[in-house]
This record gives C-alpha cells, structure tokens and sequence, in this order.
C-alpha cells in the first residue's frame, strides 16, 4: 500500500507554495464569503485507514455533489425508471447551460447537469411525501453522521437567485418532463445542495461507491450493477464540461460542486475528498483538481 500520509503531507506543501488560481463562487450570496485559502483532504481506504491533512474536518457546502446523492436515491428506490427522462452522455456545456434542453427536447443530457438534477429532484417528489426530510435521512444513513445537515442560509440564498434553474424547469415542463410545482423542486434542489460535510465526512460517504453499494457494515444500498453505473457516470459527467481533462489529468470517478468541494473514488480501494473553494473557469475547484492529480501520479493508482 502506499504511503498515503506521507503522499498527501507532499501534495498539500506543492499546492500551498503554488500561487493561488481561480475564484471562490459569488453568484450564490451565500457561498462568497468561504476563505479562499481553506484546503484539506481526506482519504479512506477499503481497508478502513483515514489519512487527511489540512482543514478536513471544517464543514462546506457540498453543492452538485449531492447530485450524485440525488441520483443514488432515486435508482436505489426506482431502478430503471428514471432513464426514460435523463440521459448518461457527458453535455459538453457548463453546469447551468440551457441550450441544450430546447435542442434535445427537455430530456437533460445526463443527472449531474443542473437540468438532470432538477429532474431527478421532480423524480424523487413523486415517490416520497417529504423528499427533503427523506433525503436528510438517506444522507445520514450512508455517511453514518446523524448531524449532517442542510444549511439553510445557503438554501435561501440559491433560492433568491435560482432565475436559471427556474428557467430550465419551466422549459423542461413545456415538453412535459417535469411533473411537480416549479417552486416545490427548487425549494428540495436548493435544500439537497445547501448540505454541508467535511472532507472526512464526504470521503467516508462516498465509501459506498467505492464498495460498489455497500455500507461499511455489509448492508447493500445499491446493486453491483447500479453502482458500476453511477460510478460511471461520475466518469463520464462528474466535471460538466471539464469531463474529460479530469480524466485524462487525475483518471477517477467523482463529483465537484462550487463549494469548492471534490469527491473521487478508487473502486475497491479509497475514496477521497479534497476540498478548496476558488473555483477555475469550468466551475471546479483549481487547487483539488491539481490535489488529485498529484494523489493518482504519485500512488499510481489512477484506475487507467
Ligand atoms: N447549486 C448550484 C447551482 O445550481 C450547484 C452548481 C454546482 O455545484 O456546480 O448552481
């Protein structure tokens, strides 16, 4: 095994003494004044070791990785149904496009765009009365933190600017793929983003896809073939239209959001969060996105 500790104490002194890149998002009020000089990762390997230096255990808004969470309900509670009104093709267009949808007739490209995600969200208002509080409960369960919250100064903060988001609803229900009121799936899709997790809580969490489904105690949330294909996903889709360089640089799965937040998983073996908030031109986090890169190149375990 590689000596993580050792590995990540390096990467966190090569990101520290490089000059700082990008910008802390500001389009959600609520998220603008995040230090941009946090950093911390956290990683835990299948044989239950954790290894983490900087603020790892300093909670953040995890943003567009719930999405991952989202789509984990939904396939965990209704398999296959949600594909006939989402697509698995990488968009090729940032986060919040709306080009796209009126081309494609309202059917999102894939669930970690915002349309996918708003879909999924309409998805999972049909199945549960409280969709906000069953959330809640699911993220607890998989993380095993019974504190893990929504923050909900950020929530209303989205929900004051979500004119895009709004938008792109209003669109998708034209073409009859959205089936709940518009304000009902913001307030959830604002909430579900609004949680917030430190790196150690958001690697543990993300423990599930490394264990293809299963929580640390044995208990199967998700199939074998279900998590293969989120995990895929989060291959293919996990970094909007950034996709395919953080293949092609870091070679994992995994999920960014504007907090600044990065979730990767290494199949069988760890599941690792960095987090740092200035955020590149594509919407993720500069500094987590070199962070691991350095972890795959210098452990050699990029899953390529
Ligand atoms: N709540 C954010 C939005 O809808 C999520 C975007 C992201 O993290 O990429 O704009």
């Amino acid at each position: 095994m590689p000596d993580y500790q050792a590995i990540l104490e390096q990467i966190h002194e090569g990101v520290l003494s490089k000059a700082p890149e990008g910008c802390v998002a500001s389009y959600i009020p609520g998220l603008a004044n995040v230090s941009p000089d946090k950093f911390g990762i956290h990683l835990h390997t299948a044989e239950g070791g954790d290894f983490a230096v900087g603020d790892r255990n300093e909670s953040f808004s995890i943003q567009s990785i719930t999405k991952v969470l989202l789509l984990a309900m939904a396939v965990s509670s209704q398999g296959r149904k949600i594909w006939k009104r989402v697509g698995v093709e990488a968009s090729g267009t940032p986060f919040n496009s709306l080009v796209q949808l009126e081309y494609e007739r309202g059917i999102p490209r894939n669930p970690f765009i915002n349309a996918g995600a708003l879909v999924v969200c309409d998805f999972l208002l049909g199945l549960y009365d409280d969709p906000k509080a069953d959330f809640l409960k699911f993220v607890r369960r998989i993380s095993g933190v019974s504190t893990i919250n929504y923050d909900e100064s950020v929530a209303r903060s989205e929900r004051e600017v979500a004119y895009r988001n709004v938008a792109m609803l209003n669109l998708m229900k034209d073409f009859g793929n959205i089936h709940n009121n518009v304000e009902t799936i913001i307030d959830f899709y604002c909430a579900a983003c609004s949680v917030t997790m430190s790196c150690r809580e958001l690697s543990r969490t993300f423990a599930m896809f490394m264990r293809h489904g299963r929580l640390e105690s044995g208990e199967e949330i998700l199939s074998i073939g279900r998590a293969k294909r989120i995990n895929a996903l989060m291959q293919t889709c996990g970094f909007y239209d950034e996709s395919g360089e953080f293949a092609f640089r870091v070679g994992l799965p995994g999920k960014s959001g504007v907090g600044g937040g990065i979730v990767a998983v290494y199949p069988g073996k760890y599941s690792v969060a960095v987090w740092s908030p200035p955020l590149n031109e594509k919407g993720n986090s500069a500094a987590g996105c070199l962070a691991l890169e350095l972890l795959t190149d210098l452990t050699g375990t990029s899953i390529f």
